[in-house]
């Protein structure tokens, strides 16, 4: 690994173990001694490198260039407050069965390392590999996943194809009969599930703190200054700050960055909804999307069922709800789950998502030299943030991509070598 950081890093803060003892010592203390999780610096003027965006993506980046590369002047902007963006709006759902080995490898990293990311952030982002199962509710589907199945076997990433009965066993509530979208089996990966989404973006934040990063909230970039074909420093809602380097991980608004930047990506901004019903007792401990029909759902720790389906049907910035999609999704789904129709809906709530053409991510250099792109990770990016930050940080840190991301840069789109993963990535959660 290189040696570490400029001499003007900022000096490291420790927001203190968590372990039973500190709870221990807390509690004959009236939990009075917790100290912040991380801090709220004011900018300096220079960084070494610049992150834009404070989601799982971004903070996941700056993590990982400290812990493996051992940057640590490093800042993250954010425009509004942290993991307020699709980190903190989406449904949790982790898994890593994609199609094409490109995309194995780097959701598989990922899951990889949520296996042990509790242990690795101390901080409980409460990972539950429940087990997930994609359904295939028509021939065609049946074909597909068994070739998904094939492939991840090929891939080493453990998949299995389960039939009707064994559905109906792990998922009691499920009707397998419908007379439209019958069950005609799953792919199912037992090391799939859920995470904690917040508690993702808030270990990783406590984490780049304690290192010593400055998380710099409500602050937004509205500009990119470059001079002869270099990053220099960016503009921002709180002053202009220097950069040798800079990582624009913004989601939905990393075209609008790029154009700040001089350049264009083959991105389009969507607005993509879930929902919540009022909680119920324990009756689903897996995760089910049934992609034939376009809606997805698992049941959250609190009783909820979380429950997604397609994004927006037209380019949109607006991060809502709306009353249309949740009776489409709910209506989509009660032939596969009856029980949905006597439930309250509670909550509804939209993110901006960032699709590509083939539907998989980019993570590259581009034409204004120093400056790196993550995005495209659309509807399905949550489960990605461990593996994207690791390969991110070694993009950023080296100035070209390992092995994880090389097959991820923007000149797939001159060369045609697209990663098409519109089969893998279905209702793509
Ligand atoms: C409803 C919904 C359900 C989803 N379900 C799943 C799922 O089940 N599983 C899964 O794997 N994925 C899912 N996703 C996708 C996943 O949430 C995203 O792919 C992932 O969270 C993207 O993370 P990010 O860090 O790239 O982006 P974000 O979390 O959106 O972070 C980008 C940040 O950049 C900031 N920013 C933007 N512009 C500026 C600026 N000018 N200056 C400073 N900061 C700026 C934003 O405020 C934002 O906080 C879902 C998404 C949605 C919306």
């Amino acid at each position: 690994m290189p040696a570490s950081t400029s001499a003007a890093a900022p000096s490291a803060r420790r927001s203190g173990r968590y372990s039973v003892f500190a709870i221990a010592r807390e509690a004959m203390r009236l939990h009075r001694g917790w100290g912040r999780a991380w801090a709220s610096p004011e900018p300096r003027s220079r960084y070494k490198v610049v992150v834009i965006g404070a989601g799982g993506h971004g903070l996941a980046t700056a993590f990982y260039l400290g812990r493996n590369f051992g940057i640590t002047d490093v800042a993250v902007l954010e425009k509004g407050w942290l993991g307020g963006g699709n980190t903190g709006r989406n449904t949790t759902i982790i898994r890593s069965n994609y199609l094409q080995d490109p995309s194995a490898a780097i959701y598989d990293k990922s899951l990889q390392l949520y296996e042990t990311l509790s242990q690795d952030l101390n901080f409980n982002v409460m990972f539950s590999p429940r087990g997930l199962i994609m359904l295939a509710q028509t021939e065609h589907e049946v074909r597909g996943y068994r070739r998904t199945a094939n492939a991840n076997h090929l891939q080493g990433v453990a998949t299995r194809w389960i039939d009707p009965a064994e559905i109906k066993r792990l998922v009691p509530i499920i009707n397998i009969d419908g007379p439209r979208y019958p069950v005609l089996g799953g792919l199912f990966q037992e090391r799939g599930g859920t995470a904690r989404h917040d508690a993702v973006a808030w270990g990783y934040a406590r984490a780049c703190s304690d290192m010593g990063m400055h998380i710099i909230e409500n602050c937004a970039v509205t500009g990119v200054d470059t001079a002869d074909g270099r990053v220099r420093a960016v503009d921002t809602s709180r002053g202009r700050i220097e950069c040798d380097k800079l990582a624009i991980v913004v989601a939905g608004h990393s075209s609008v960055l790029a154009g700040m930047a001089g350049f264009r990506l083959p991105i389009e901004s969507l607005t993509l909804q879930a929902l919540v019903s009022e909680p119920i007792k324990p009756c689903m401990d897996v995760v089910v999307m049934a992609n034939t029909v376009h809606g997805y759902l698992s049941q959250s720790d609190k009783g909820e069922m979380v429950i997604g389906g397609g994004t927006d049907g037209f380019n949109n910035y607006t991060q809502r709800g709306s009353w249309q999609h949740v009776e489409e999704t709910v209506r989509s789904l009660i032939e596969t789950f009856p029980m949905l129709s006597r439930l309250k809906m509670l909550r509804q709530w939209g993110g901006i998502v960032d699709m590509t053409g083939d539907r998989s991510p980019i993570l590259s250099t581009t034409p204004v030299e120093g400056v790196f792109v993550n995005c495209g990770w659309g509807t399905g990016g949550f489960k990605a943030i461990p593996g994207s930050g690791w390969a991110m940080a070694d993009l950023v840190a080296n100035g070209r991509p390992g092995p994880l991301a090389a097959a991820f840069g923007l000149n797939r789109f001159a060369e045609g070598r697209f990663i098409d993963e519109s089969v893998a990535a279905g209702v793509a959660h």
